[in-house]
C-alpha cells in the first residue's frame, strides 16, 4: 500500500498492527530524508559560532522556529523547542510557578490529566504550600462544561489537557475549551494546556485559543523523539524567567548577575536537538502537504467507530469516554472489559503480533475517578487502515472468549 511505503517500519514490520500510536507514531520515512541531506551539508550548534556553518545552521533553526509560530498563528519568539511535552510542562511548573505561586494559593488540575502535566504542580506546590484542586466533569458523559470550572481568589493556575488520552475527546468543541480560557482568565488564573494529543491531528491556532501556555511532542506526530513545542505568550513572558538555564539564554552576564533573553531562546539553555528540530519541522510541512488533518481525523474517527460497534457487542465492555465524541473526533479508544484483566488481553493480542497499550496510562488519578485499575487502549494514526482495525476486533473477540474460559 502506498500509505505504508511513507513510514519504514512497515519494511521490516512483516505483518505488525501497531495501535499504540499515542504513545510514540511511527517514524515518516521523509524525517529521515532531510537528516541525511543536512548531515551532507554539514551543520554545528545554533547562536555561537562566527562561521559560515553556524551561520547557516542558526538561519536554519530559526526557520524552523518561524514555520512552527505560522502553524499556530503565533509569533516566533513565543515558540521554544524543548525535548517534549513532560519537560515542557517541567519547565512550567519550575519557572512560572516557582516564581508566582504562593503559601495557600491553589492550583487547579483536571481529572484528565497525564502524570506529566500534573507531578511537576505537585512537587511545585510541596515546596509552595500552595494546594491542589482536582476538577471533574460534573456530568455522566465524560466532557467538560465550562460550568465545571470555578474559580476562587486563590486560584493562580489551571492545568487542563485539550484531548485525554485515555479517553480522547473532552471537549465538545475548540470553542468550548476556549471559553473556559478566557473565563479563567478573566479572574486572572495562568492556563496551561497540554496538547501532546491534540496537536498531531489539530491545527491549532493558539492566537485565537490564546492559553498562557501550550505543549507537545513531536514523536506523536510521526517525528523524533527528544523534540517538543512549548508555547509561551506574549503577554505571560515578561512575567516569567526561565527555571533552567546556560549558555544561549543570556542577552549579558556580569560576575553578579544575567540578562535574560526577551523571547523563546531563553528556554533553551545549551545546545538544542539541532538536527532532529530542523529536520523534523521540514519533514513536518512535506506530511502536512500528504495528510489534510481534518480529514484524517474524521477518518480515524470512523475507525474507533468500528472498533466502540465491534467491542460493544461483547457483554459487559465499558468504553472509558463520550462515544458520540469518539465517533466524532476520535483517533484513541480506551475501555474495560469485566473480568479480564487488560495486561492479560494485550499480552494475548501481542501473541497475534497486535501491539496495543494497556495498565494505568500514566493517569492513575483518572482511572481511579473511572473506578478501573486498569484499561486497554487503541490509538490510531495517519498510517493505520480498516484492516488494521478488523484484525485487531476480530482478535480481541477470540481474546476475550478464551481468557474469560479460564
Ligand atoms: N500529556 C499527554 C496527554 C500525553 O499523552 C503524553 C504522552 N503519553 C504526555 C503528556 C507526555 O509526553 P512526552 O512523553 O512526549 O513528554
Amino acid at each position: 500500500m502506498v500509505l505504508k511505503k511513507l513510514f519504514p517500519f512497515f519494511k521490516s514490520s512483516c505483518g505488525l498492527v501497531y495501535l499504540d500510536s499515542a504513545a510514540t507514531s511511527l517514524l515518516f520515512g521523509g524525517y529521515l530524508k532531510v537528516l541525511e541531506h543536512l548531515v551532507s551539508q554539514g551543520f554545528t550548534t545554533v547562536h555561537r559560532g562566527a562561521n559560515q556553518l553556524a551561520d547557516k545552521t542558526t538561519v536554519a533553526y530559526e526557520a524552523a522556529r518561524a514555520e512552527i509560530a505560522a502553524l499556530h498563528a503565533v509569533s516566533p519568539q513565543e515558540i521554544v523547542f524543548t525535548s517534549g511535552t513532560t519537560a515542557a510542562c517541567n519547565q512550567v511548573a519550575w519557572s512560572w510557578g516557582m516564581q508566582h505561586l504562593q503559601a495557600d494559593d491553589e492550583i487547579l488540575v483536571s481529572i484528565f490529566e497525564h502524570h506529566s502535566s500534573f507531578l511537576p504542580w505537585m512537587k511545585v506546590s510541596e515546596h509552595k504550600g500552595a494546594a491542589i484542586r482536582w476538577v471533574k466533569p460534573d456530568s455522566d458523559g465524560l466532557l467538560w462544561k465550562e460550568s465545571d470550572f470555578c474559580f476562587s481568589s486563590k486560584t493562580k493556575v489551571l492545568v487542563i489537557s485539550a484531548y485525554s488520552n485515555v479517553c480522547g475527546p473532552v471537549w465538545s468543541s475548540l470553542d468550548e475549551l476556549k471559553r473556559v480560557i478566557r473565563h479563567a482568565q478573566a479572574q486572572n488564573v495562568c492556563v496551561i494546556v497540554d496538547g501532546a494529543q491534540q496537536a498531531p491531528f489539530e491545527k491549532v491556532n493558539l492566537r485565537d485559543l490564546n492559553p498562557d501556555f501550550y505543549m507537545y511532542s513531536a514523536h506523536k506526530m510521526c517525528g523524533p523523539q527528544g523534540v517538543g513545542v512549548l508555547f509561551v505568550n506574549q503577554k505571560i513572558r515578561d512575567f516569567v524567567t526561565p527555571a533552567l538555564v546556560g549558555g544561549g539564554t543570556v542577552s549579558s552576564v556580569t560576575q553578579e548577575k544575567a540578562a535574560f533573553l526577551p523571547d523563546g531562546r531563553s528556554f533553551e539553555p545549551g545546545t538544542p536537538p539541532v538536527l532532529p528540530v530542523i529536520a523534523w519541522c521540514e519533514a513536518q510541512q512535506e506530511l502536512l502537504k500528504l495528510f489534510d488533518l481534518s480529514v484524517e481525523q474524521q477518518r480515524l474517527a470512523g475507525l474507533v467507530g468500528m472498533v466502540i460497534d465491534a467491542v460493544q457487542k461483547i457483554p459487559d465492555v465499558r468504553v472509558l469516554g463520550n462515544e458520540a465524541l469518539l465517533k466524532k473526533s476520535g483517533h484513541l479508544i480506551s475501555f474495560v472489559v469485566d473480568g479480564v484483566h487488560a495486561h492479560d488481553l494485550a499480552d494475548e493480542l501481542n501473541t497475534h503480533n497486535i501491539m496495543v497499550r494497556a495498565g494505568l496510562m500514566c493517569a492513575q488519578p483518572l482511572h481511579e475517578f473511572l473506578g478501573v485499575t486498569a484499561s486497554l487502549r487503541v490509538s490510531l494514526h495517519v498510517y493505520s487502515t480498516q484492516d488494521d482495525v478488523e484484525r485487531f476486533t476480530h482478535a480481541f473477540m477470540s481474546a476475550v472468549a478464551r481468557l474469560r474460559e479460564v
